[in-house]
């Protein structure tokens, strides 16, 4: 809900209106609030104030077409009028300020934020799903979830091919992306999970909590700090989920691993004594590796939505033995994909995991 919307009122730093009234204005007796550097039309007749921090002034009537809170606050008689020349009705808002100016960024520049085949960042999106969702806006909810859903899938061979994971790597890089949004778990997994809880979308419930779960338990209890100056937190009832879906995350990761290098070679080899040596010293890497990869199971969905690279680390492996461990990755991850919900406490009808017929 809007924090209020006292018409008059001043935002609150001492502001200077640039309205040619014989004099500069103060609009506000209230300290520490900025004008938007952004957002600050000569031709604006409402002063958005957010979070007491930042004004932004703007169109009533573009706010109003696209808003229907907007339209309906507006719509609602107000002593407007009451103001001395040059200072506009101010109306505020208790959302974070860089937030809003995302939000403004599409009213007004809107092809320029959304553009077709540009990745946006996910810290964009949400403010623009967050408020959107408040304000009523639409068309902006329906394209910010059309692009949250290109990474959060709930469909296994639609993943596999729109969206991919980088390298594996410390839990701070992980990165998930299509080619129109890109989510870096550190900071935007719980905002993730917390956003879809908003607009009630279950379908992107379950990749949503697994990037939760590539977080350390020291940030999925204490949340993480977002660029708009707030702190994500995951509520009680979706902390318990994530933790204790982690636990079947690192297990399933565990016998994954195990089960990719099964020294067993393609039946067409020609390298076989070679093809087992290599399978089985991966093998025994990855033993010896166990306790390091527990909290890096992000190695899970490795090199989905991508080739894995025939680096020189397969070289003594045989082009079809090297076929047969991708085509065991993919069913490999298939497979956690398939328990992906019920591993994470969650029932999500549409599941898929099935291959897609073709
Ligand atoms: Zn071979």
């Amino acid at each position: 809900m809007l924090a209020a919307s006292s018409t008059g009122e001043p935002p609150a730093k001492r502001l200077r209106s640039e309205e040619p009234t014989g004099g500069e204005v103060e609009i506000s007796e209230k300290k520490n609030v900025v004008r938007s550097p952004l957002f600050w039309f000569q031709d604006g007749n409402i002063d958005i104030v957010a979070e007491n921090a930042v004004v932004f002034r703007v169109h009533r009537g573009v706010l109003a077409r696209h808003s229907t809170i907007f339209r309906e606050m507006f719509e609602v008689p107000q002593p407007l009028g009451d103001e001395p020349p040059g200072v506009c009705p101010t109306v505020h808002v208790s959302d974070p300020p860089d937030d809003f100016a995302s939000l403004l960024q599409v009213l007004y520049d809107g092809i320029q934020v959304f553009q077709l085949k540009k990745a946006v960042a996910f810290s964009t999106l949400a403010a623009c799903l967050e408020l959107s969702h408040k304000y009523d806006i639409e068309h902006i909810c329906t394209e910010a979830l059309d692009r949250m859903r290109t990474c959060l899938c709930h469909d296994f061979d639609t993943m596999n091919s729109s969206a991919q994971f980088n390298e594996v790597g410390h839990w701070k890089t992980v990165l998930l992306s299509s080619s129109s949004l890109q989510l870096t778990v550190a900071t935007d997994a719980i905002r993730a999970v917390n956003l879809i809880r908003l607009v009630d979308e279950p379908t992107m419930q379950p990749v949503a909590f697994y990037l939760c779960s590539l977080l350390p338990i020291p940030i999925i209890l204490s949340g993480t700090m977002l660029p708009n100056g707030r702190t994500a937190m995951l509520s009680p009832d979706d902390l318990v989920r994530c933790i204790e879906g982690r636990t079947n995350l690192v297990l399933r990761a565990c016998k994954q691993s195990e089960r990719l290098f099964i020294p067993i070679p393609s039946d067409q080899c020609s390298t076989r004594r070679q093809c087992i040596a290599f399978l089985q010293s991966k093998s025994s890497g990855h033993q010896k590796e166990r306790d390091y990869r527990m909290d890096v199971h992000c190695v899970t969905f490795y090199g989905m939505g991508r080739a894995i690279p025939r680096s020189s680390d397969f070289s003594a492996l045989c082009e079809v033995c090297f076929r047969g461990f991708l085509s065991r990755h993919v069913e490999e991850m298939r497979y956690i994909w398939e328990n992906l919900p019920g591993d994470l406490g969650l029932k999500v009808s549409e599941w898929d995991a099935a291959p897609s017929q073709s």
